[in-house]
């Protein structure tokens, strides 16, 4: 089926990257423009900004990318100094317009926008109780889930103890930028498993799923918001206030957001990603090294690992010292519209994209650094190359551990029964991939890295076990699912 993914990388996809701004005194547009560009990694398939004026919502949403969703004059239209932005790449809620944020809804309770990146794993059981409420539904995501719950709670409440009780009905994994008429927010599920963060600019104050955003407009990170913290940015640009809604006992960050989805100069939870990712690298060398001629990262999400990789080898006194090579050259014109109908030409994709400098691997012994294997099409296709251009040894070395489940928090990592690590051993992967050797990285090794107890990581989707509760599926943790009933508000 043809289906517009990119098949010329196996790895997972990420679903989505939000920002909020609120200013001084001039449109909020341009910034959540600029920082939109900024998150494009995180998501590719919409993008949207909702702006207001201090008397009335502008929104502008459509599916595409960024450069292509927006012209001056829709800039132009979006006025007011305060608003959201959101980039995504569906999974719940499925690939059309109807789902692309931010959502945005006028209650009675006002104007409301939202921006989510995340996926909640109660969102049917809330749509169904909401339902019977009498809210209609416009889309099948749980974003909009989430706006009905607070526009309902609202109705009560004021702003902070509205989003408080939402949060105590939602389980599940969720940064979110938040309009309601002109206040901006920002809030991080209880676990903080996907990254968002604070930046100050000139006249104003930020949120963003990434640090490179704020980066972007020349502003400062000031700090990451917390597991279960609600962050509210002034009106007029001057400040924030910080309410700390839930106090959760572990948090659940997504360590694949530093192997992979981030980009490598943001900084998460304190850690300059690309640091990571060489530290990692480091790692890998010291678990699973392998003397070779020649050490190569598979571009571009290997290259920090394999920094990292050779660095340290060449540290070792132990080991006879390597070359590092850029020895795959990257088209970069091969991007995600480049549409495979079949498996066969899916194959053919890591030849678009990929091409080995024949001086560099000929007659030698080669590895190659990868951040992770999903489907293991891409190594399977590289280690083909790498022998075709004349290596002698293929050696591959993954900057993280296994992956042998699917991710339910928001990650595109195919099904179980499309990833190649489900129930085969490193060996059996070995042999499918046809490489001398393969090793991946240890789970303590990434815990050790990020400075992180294990207990405080989401590693679902490499041991099965996950931090929240899930239909189905073991968890590592002692959590329990909101129960979730027919309510009237009276009984809230
Ligand atoms: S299951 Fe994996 S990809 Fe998904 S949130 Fe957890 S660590 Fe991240």
């Amino acid at each position: 089926m043809a289906d517009g993914r990119d098949y010329s990388h196996d790895g997972p996809t990420e679903k989505c990257g939000v920002v909020g701004v609120s200013l001084a005194d001039r449109n909020a547009a341009r910034p959540l423009y600029y920082s939109l560009y900024a998150l494009q990694h995180r998501g590719q398939e919409s993008a949207g900004i909702v702006t207001h004026d201090g008397f009335q919502q502008h929104s502008h949403v459509d599916m595409g990318l960024v450069g292509d969703v927006f012209d001056e004059d829709d800039l132009d239209q979006l006025n007011g100094p305060a608003g959201i932005g959101h980039v995504r790449y569906p999974t719940a809620g499925g690939v059309n317009n109807c789902c692309a944020q931010p959502f945005s809804v006028s209650f009675k309770s006002g104007a409301l926008g939202l921006a989510h990146n995340g996926n909640l794993v109660n969102a049917d059981e809330l749509r169904d109780e909401l339902e019977s409420l009498g809210h209609a539904f416009t889309s099948s995501g749980d974003t909009e889930v989430i706006a009905h719950d607070l526009a309902r709670n609202l109705l009560e409440e004021d702003l902070v103890r509205a989003v408080k009780r939402t949060m105590e009905r939602i389980h599940g994994s969720y940064s979110l930028t938040i309009m309601h008429d002109d206040m901006v927010l920002g809030v991080r599920d209880p676990q903080g498993n996907r990254p968002l963060c604070i930046g100050k600019v000139d006249d104003g104050y930020v949120v963003a799923s990434e640090s490179a955003a704020i980066d972007t407009l020349d502003g400062e990170l000031v700090r990451d918001v917390r597991p279960g913290e609600l962050v509210l940015l002034e009106k007029g640009g001057t400040g924030f206030d910080s309410y700390q809604l839930v106090e959760p006992d572990n948090t659940a960050h997504c360590f694949f957001e530093h192997v992979y989805f981030a980009r490598p100069d943001s900084i998460i939870d304190d850690n300059l990603v690309y640091e990571v990712r060489r530290n990692l690298g480091r790692k890998l060398w010291e678990e699973s090294g392998i003397d070779t001629d020649v050490v190569m990262p598979v571009p571009d999400s290997g290259r920090a690992f394999a920094s990292g990789y050779a660095e340290a080898a060449n540290e070792d006194e132990e080991a006879d010292g390597v070359e590092f090579a850029e020895g795959l050259m990257k088209n970069r014109y091969v991007g995600r519209t480049f549409i495979m109908p079949t498996q066969d030409e899916r194959e053919r994709a890591v030849r678009l994209k990929l091409n080995p400098i024949k001086s560099t691997v000929e007659g030698k012994t080669v590895t190659i650094i990868d951040d992770s294997i999903v489907r293991g099409t891409t190594s399977n296709q590289l280690v083909d190359l790498l022998r075709d251009a004349g290596a002698e040894e293929v050696h591959m070395r993954i900057g993280a551990p296994a992956i042998v489940a699917p991710c339910y928090m928001g990650i595109d990592m195919a099904s179980r029964e499309e990833l190649i690590a489900a129930g085969q051993s490193t060996e059996d992967v070995r042999d499918v991939i046809g490489a001398d050797s393969l090793s991946y990285l240890s789970i303590d090794a990434i815990a050790d890295v990020l400075g992180q107890s294990r207990a405080d990581l989401c590693l679902g989707c490499v041991t099965g076990e996950y931090p929240y509760d899930i239909d189905g599926e073991p968890t590592d943790r002692d959590v329990e699912r909101p129960t979730v009933g027919e309510r009237t508000l009276a009984d809230d």
